[in-house]
């Protein structure tokens, strides 16, 4: 069978690792097992932080751990949480066939696990935790049952074999 005629997997990739410049500093993430993958996966890119409204370049947010979790920019001091859980919701639930996601090591939105938690919005604050970006914690959330990797972790080789 000619390689073609195999079903490509459907993946989820957060847009700045290698589909597009839209991080908040304009630049892109560059992955050569992503460029590798291309040819064997159907790819979705998507960012968060730019459908919720922040453009490129922008000033960067953080999460704060007070009560809750909260998505400041400390630039501004406006708060995108509410923004977020909204397109998390929105764009989760209008997906269908979805086999996986490749998501953005450390990021206050697409992060699984590494994202630093605040304790306040001032420079230098203590981070108090770590954990997901508010997009990541949604998907995770949303399909428990599906591989959900960050860019960073897939470039250590034993976790990517498995
Ligand atoms: S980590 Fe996610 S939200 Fe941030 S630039 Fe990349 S795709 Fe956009």
């Amino acid at each position: 069978m000619n390689n073609k005629n195999f079903l490509k997997p459907k993946v989820v990739i957060s847009k700045c690792i290698e589909f597009e410049h839209c991080r908040w500093n304009g630049n892109i993430i560059k992955s050569n097992f992503v460029k590798v993958l291309k040819t064997y996966v159907e790819f979705h890119p998507v960012c968060a932080e730019v459908e919720i409204g922040l453009g490129v370049p922008r000033e960067p947010i953080k999460i704060i751990k007070s009560e809750r979790l909260k998505l400041i920019q400390p630039a501004t001091m406006r708060e995108y949480t509410k923004n977020m859980e909204k397109f998390a919701e929105t764009f989760l639930t209008s997906i269908s066939d979805i086999d996986g996601f490749i998501m953005k090591f450390k990021s206050p939105s697409c992060g699984l696990y590494e994202t630093k938690y605040y304790y306040d919005e001032k420079p230098g604050s203590a981070v108090i935790e770590k954990g997901a970006g508010l997009f990541g914690k949604a998907v995770l959330d949303k399909f428990p049952n599906l591989s959900i990797e960050t860019e960073g972790r897939l470039m250590n080789l034993r976790i990517r074999e498995h």
